[in-house]
């Protein structure tokens, strides 16, 4: 039944429908805000290869990704709530804030977070702030 799995992205679509044909590189989203939430189920799966690619090319080299490997594994996720989103941010770059919902053993807590992203080469990439 993993075909009728529901997206973990919350998008209420199935994952098959939604996140899935970027993880397998079928397609390409298409807005900053699908990159955005397709990260965030790829963090769900533990899909860092994926993190990677989507993340600016000058950037990807910078990555640790052992440790987001550890961090992704070591993190149960609970959900994802987009608070707004600005696709004319400037020239090929939109913004898009929202909070990623995950559980520790004080109970849920949340992690808020404004994210650039540039479009560039014919996709979207994120424009990692610790790099
Ligand atoms: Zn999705």
């Amino acid at each position: 039944m993993e075909n009728l799995t529901k997206c973990p992205c919350q998008s209420n679509k199935l994952y098959i429908e939604c996140c899935e044909r970027y993880h397998l590189n079928k397609k390409t989203p298409q807005t900053a805000e699908q990159l955005m939430r397709s990260r965030y189920s790829a963090y769900t799966l533990v899909n860092i290869d994926y993190i990677v690619e989507t993340t600016l090319p000058s950037q990807q080299k910078k990555l640790d990704k052992q440790a987001m490997q550890d961090w992704a594994k070591s993190t149960n996720w609970k959900g994802l709530k987009v608070i707004a989103r600005n696709p004319h941010f400037a020239k090929n770059r939109a913004t898009v804030k929202f909070i990623a919902y995950f559980e520790t053993d004080k109970g849920v807590m949340e992690h808020h977070e404004l994210s650039l992203f540039i479009f560039k080469e014919n996709r979207w990439y994120f424009v990692d702030p610790n790099v």
